[in-house]
């Protein structure tokens, strides 16, 4: 009898559409704001990590509350490659965040 195989639901890392020249559009179904974006900057603050677990790394930058975020990955083609918007990454800024105490007395 044929041993039953369940392949492991495969990972999509940021990387492989790298190598295809692919990019991802992050769209927020709460105000409707859509943006592309290029793996390799996403990279640069995630990490080479599965496409669709940015759904829950990234947040809507109107709002945090707005919910998971529609993740696709497209490569442009023909009038959609045309001038497309893509948002790219100038900067990380790092939050410093002051930590206190008192001196004992
Ligand atoms: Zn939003």
């Amino acid at each position: 009898m044929p041993e039953t195989y369940h392949p492991k639901r495969r990972d999509y890392p940021l990387s492989a559409l790298n190598d295809t020249m692919r990019l991802v559009r992050i769209r927020c179904r709460y105000c409707k704001r859509q943006h592309c974006y290029r793996p390799a900057d996403l990279i640069q603050i995630f990490g080479d990590v599965d496409v669709d677990s940015l759904m829950d790394r990234m947040t809507c930058e109107n709002g945090r509350d707005h919910g998971r975020l529609d993740v696709e990955a497209f490569a442009p083609a023909g009038r959609e490659a045309v001038g497309l918007r893509i948002r790219r990454l100038v900067g990380i800024k790092i939050n410093r965040v002051p930590v206190w105490k008192d001196d004992p007395a």
